[in-house]
């Protein structure tokens, strides 16, 4: 793979940050709060220090141990315990001197720059950095509600949900079809259902005789598609099928008592059935009036600052940022640049378009892996695609490149979990 250490040295060294003196507001030291604790939380409290050494940081996060989503699909696949996605803010509050809090926000005020705990606690900010992740939008799949999700699990957030679709898997027998339901744009991850569908197939095709992985797409095409299909077919054969939106794959209804799922034409009944519904941005950015009628959160592609609620930025799957797909890799990157607005904005100063950059691998099996990169400039007020940056994995690479790809991911993810939660 080409432009693989370059993509590394840019992911190690984006939006180098430089350090400015402590800032008072009034007779007390500035504080910048943080909401959520994952890939875009973070990332940001770390280089909010690494640019302000006295600067007040507060970040608040529910879970004492996030659940990365990267390499989650790995552990349904059954190539590892779910306990080594697992990262703890130790490194934040004890080496950074951060504050962390194990809470949720209920309300954001941003007029009185303040949030909420569910505790009751408020807590003042003179900058906010929102960074929630996606929730789900329940039954616009009809009958996918939170208890449906309990028998047909979305795994899209990392954690119980991994666990149970990884539980379920190995309950299939012989001849036993997996669904995975594919929801249209935009959404978290936009290869990860097709790297589970390899997963999945790797774990069956290795354990269990004559099983089926079936795609129901909301879409017409996906991310590295013709990657991955070239990959499946040299791994699975006719294993995996992939049914697009207009072929009739838009699954539209599921009865998950029966154990049914129906797209406009069609019903299947499933061995397995992995939902992944429709998502929009976490919803303490909705119930802080953060996100538009499409449900996610408009920003200034410069700064990402809220473009409906000053004093807040918004980063992660939980923004629009243009052409920049919902990744960890996008997250941690807009993380950098929206702690250096926040930073600037505290000292008065300006802070001009700096560009950012997204790498995603996905697996195939354990030892094939395809990728793509992109480089992302502000351009007519939105995010989008340097031309002829990045790219993706050439088609009909041999299986040392693809052994290759499949360690440089490892490699990545080792990385950017240090790069957000520390060593
Ligand atoms: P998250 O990382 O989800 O963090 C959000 C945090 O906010 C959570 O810890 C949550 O507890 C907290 N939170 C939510 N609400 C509140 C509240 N009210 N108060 C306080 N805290 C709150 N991306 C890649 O780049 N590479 C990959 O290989 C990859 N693989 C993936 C595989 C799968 C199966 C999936 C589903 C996703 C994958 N992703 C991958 C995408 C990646 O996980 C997300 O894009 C990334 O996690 C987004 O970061 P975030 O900070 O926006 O959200």
């Amino acid at each position: 793979m080409t432009g693989r250490l370059s993509r590394r040295a840019l992911l190690a060294g984006a939006t180098g940050l430089m350090a400015i003196p402590a800032l008072a507001v009034g007779a007390r030291r500035a504080r910048v709060v943080i909401v959520g604790g994952g890939f875009g939380g973070a990332t940001a409290a770390r280089y909010l220090r690494r640019a302000m050494p006295d600067l007040g940081i507060t970040l608040i996060e529910p879970s004492r141990l996030h659940v990365t989503c990267p390499g989650s699909n790995g552990v349904i696949g059954g190539l590892g315990p779910l306990s080594r996605l697992e990262h703890g803010y130790g490194h934040l509050r004890s080496r950074l001197g951060i504050e962390v809090v194990h809470d949720t926000v209920a309300a954001i005020e941003g007029e009185r720059r303040r949030v909420r705990l569910g505790g009751g606690q408020w807590i003042a900010y003179d900058r906010l950095i929102v960074s929630p992740g996606i929730d789900m939008r329940w039954n616009e799949i009809e009958g996918y509600d939170e208890a449906a999700a309990q028998v047909m699990p979305h795994a899209w957030k990392a954690g119980a949900q991994t666990a149970l679709l990884r539980r379920r898997l190995e309950a299939v027998e012989d001849g036993g079809v997996v669904i995975i339901a594919a929801p249209g744009n935009p959404f978290r991850c936009p290869p990860g259902p097709y790297e589970r569908a390899g997963l999945i197939a790797w774990h069956l095709s290795r354990t269990r005789k004559g099983c089926k992985v079936l795609i129901l797409d909301a879409k017409d095409s996906f991310s590295k598609q013709a990657l991955f299909q070239e990959g499946w077919k040299a791994l699975y054969g006719d294993m995996i099928e992939w049914v697009s939106g207009a072929n009739n794959g838009r699954v539209v209804r599921v009865n998950a008592a029966e154990g049914w799922v129906e797209t406009d034409f069609d019903r299947f009944t499933p061995a397995l059935a992995n939902i992944i519904p429709p998502q929009g941005a976490g919803r303490i950015a909705v119930a802080a009036g953060l996100a538009d009628a499409g449900g996610f959160c408009p920003v200034d592609p410069v700064t990402f600052e809220s473009r409906l609620v000053p004093g807040i930025h918004v980063i992660g799957d939980a923004c629009i940022a243009g052409e920049m797909p919902k990744s960890a890799s996008s997250a941690n990157n807009q993380a950098k640049i929206a702690a250096a607005a926040a930073v600037a904005s505290l000292a008065g100063q300006g802070f001009g378009p700096v560009k950012a950059i997204n790498v995603c691998y996905s697996l195939l099996a354990p030892d094939y892996a395809v990728s793509v990169a992109g480089v992302y400039e502000v351009a007519d007020g939105r995010r989008a695609a340097v031309a002829e940056s990045g790219g993706v994995s050439p088609l009909g690479a041999d299986a040392h490149a693809r052994k290759a790809e499949a360690e440089h991911a490892a490699d990545w993810y080792a990385a950017i979990c240090a790069d957000a939660w520390g060593a």
